[in-house]
């Protein structure tokens, strides 16, 4: 349930329905946007219809939200959500760019790497030190090590660090290192791991599961949120259908849909999503033109030596130029979402 209040209501009105209802033991959460005031409510909906709130002074209306999500979505939050990140903004002007390899390899390669993604305009390096592999014989990432590199890597350059954490265990080691926790697909619904980054401040990256719905996605958000931590970035990285010349489907529907949905900024793994270099520049341009925040891509000098996920990384020639098509297909993107909102 969601309370509008009028516009131009005041203060002391605000404070009064958000003491009604947390004296009645609801959750409460105020956004106070561009053109609405909104209190929204967490509580059995019933109980909140008998508390009369809408005879309080400065209140417009009380208005149902039939979806299971709250806090993740528009209802409650109606203007777009921006994080930032060091001095990047996610979901704002510029597109979100981030970029490295699979797994943080040595420490040199990732410097390497990490000034020619920043050159190319990348504002995150992306790096796994700690892998979900398929195979418990397939190399499982440096571990703290790792993250100790992309420390290295942020000194050198100033880049954000996105990098994934898949244990709750590790979240106070992780978080000491990078600017962003990934939660990866094969993640997405472990909910403790979800709880614990929740209990943190730091922005997390939530890559949408490769079994899972958008409703269960979001469901995922909320578990985050709930805990206090309203930073969560969405992350399409494909699903999985009986296709099989492309690793993963992408599924860009996602885009629009969860923009719909949710206020909660939305960005795009091509690198993951198709599973093959030669397609992911293609789907980057896609990923912007359906409205996406930004991507996030796999990056490496020598892709046929990468560690992991060498099929899928594109070199540092070919990421420079999706940079700039990205880059640019999001200015015109902009332009014709302004348009819309105009007529
Ligand atoms: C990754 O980013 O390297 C990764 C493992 O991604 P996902 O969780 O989307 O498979
Ligand atoms: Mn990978």
């Amino acid at each position: 349930m969601i309370v509008v209040m009028k516009e131009g209501s005041t203060r002391a009105e605000i404070e009064q329905v958000m003491q009604v209802l947390k004296q009645k033991g609801f959750g409460v959460h105020l956004s106070e946007g561009t053109e609405q005031t909104i209190v929204g409510v967490i509580g059995p909906r019933d109980r909140v219809r008998e508390l009369g709130i809408e005879n309080m002074s400065g209140v417009e209306k009380l208005v149902p939200v039939s979806n299971p999500f709250k806090l993740a979505s528009r209802a409650f939050h109606p203007d777009n959500t921006t994080i930032q990140v060091l001095d990047h903004v996610v979901g704002g002007e510029t597109p979100t760019i981030i970029a490295g390899p699979c797994s943080v390899e040595s420490r040199d390669g990732l410097i390497e790497i990490a000034q020619a993604v920043k050159a190319s305009g990348a504002q995150l390096l992306r790096g796994g030190a700690f892998k979900p592999r398929s195979s418990p014989y397939s190399f499982q990432g440096l571990g703290e090590e790792g993250l100790k590199y992309l420390a290295a890597a942020r000194e050198e350059t100033g880049l954000g660090i996105v990098s994934e954490i898949m244990e709750p265990g590790l979240v106070e080691l992780v978080a000491s290192y990078v600017d962003v926790l990934q939660i990866g697909a094969r993640n997405m619904q472990n909910f403790a791991l979800l709880k614990a980054v929740g209990k943190t401040q730091k922005p997390v990256l939530l890559k949408r599961g490769f079994s899972n719905t958008i409703e269960e996605w979001l469901m995922s958000a909320e578990y985050i949120m709930a805990e206090g931590n309203p930073n969560v970035i969405l992350c399409e990285r494909g699903i999985r259908t009986f296709e099989t010349y492309t690793r993963n489907t992408l599924d860009l529907n996602a885009v629009p849909v969860v923009q719909h949905l949710s206020h909660l900024p939305v960005l795009v793994d091509p690198s993951h999503g198709v599973g093959h270099a030669r397609y992911v520049s293609t789907m980057a341009r896609a990923s912007i033109a359906a409205g996406a925040a930004g991507v996030i891509v796999e990056v490496h000098p020598k892709p046929e030596e990468a560690w992991s996920d060498g099929s899928q990384t594109l070199t540092l020639k070919a990421f420079d130029e999706m940079a700039r098509q990205v880059r640019q297909l999001h200015e015109l993107t902009k332009s014709f979402q302004r348009q819309e909102a105009t007529m």
